[in-house]
């Protein structure tokens, strides 16, 4: 059975487990370098990126987590843990570090404050219907390397989803929502990386 560690250091954690949970998959969660053994994958959730950045560092995870992703462990990250992944951050807090695994800019809040949370629906590469997204104090991606896969967007252009290798990372929450598509194609991505969509997200039918 794939075994999914979830960043349990603070925020959206249970939802992940959850959905996870639905499909299949046994979940971890993640605090210390030691829970990192063993695991077939990680998804990084969404909450508040200076946090998770603050407690894996305390907790000495940052560079064996760093390390583990650098190393091929596929990751899924939703909002703050695509900020956590970006090798670079607009509006960062001061002293802010990331793991550096996504060669993206993002920018922090890009959508405004809580009160400004959203939830519409968005075109995802490798599913042939769109996906319901929430948008809670989301990043945008404002600039991606020549190694990044656009997965998705909104409909004015702007990114809103990115892939590296077996690094995944999209600015909403897909796990707010109950549908469970977009896990399941990553899931099915981490079990068999072969059968990955090649295609990229611009050249799709319906894009
Ligand atoms: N704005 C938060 C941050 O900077 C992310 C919000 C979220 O994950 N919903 O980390």
């Amino acid at each position: 059975m794939v075994r999914i560690g979830v960043l349990a250091l603070q925020g959206g954690i249970s939802e992940h487990v959850a959905a996870l949970t639905r499909l299949g998959a046994v979940t971890v969660p993640v605090r210390r370098p030691v829970d990192l053994a063993g695991l077939d994958a990680i998804v990084l959730p969404g909450g508040e990126s200076t946090v998770f950045d603050k407690l894996a560092r305390a907790f000495g995870l940052a560079g064996p987590l760093a390390g583990a992703i650098a190393d091929g462990l596929p990751v899924l990250a939703t909002c703050a843990g695509l900020i956590y992944l970006a090798a670079r951050v607009e509006d960062a807090a001061e002293g802010q570090q990331t793991l550096g695994a996504l060669d993206v800019t993002v920018r922090r809040n890009a959508f405004g404050t809580q009160l400004d949370s959203f939830e519409t629906s968005v075109r995802v590469r490798g599913l042939d219907a769109p996906v319901p997204a929430t948008f809670i104090r989301a990043p945008l991606v404002t600039w991606a390397g020549p190694q990044i896969e656009v997965i998705s967007r909104l409909e004015d252009g702007r990114i809103i989803g990115v892939r590296q290798g077996a690094v995944t990372g999209y600015s909403f929450h897909p796990e707010e929502t109950g549908d469970d598509r977009l896990h399941r194609v990553w899931l099915e991505s981490v079990t068999d990386p072969e059968a990955a969509t090649p295609a990229d997200l611009d050249a799709s039918p319906w894009a």
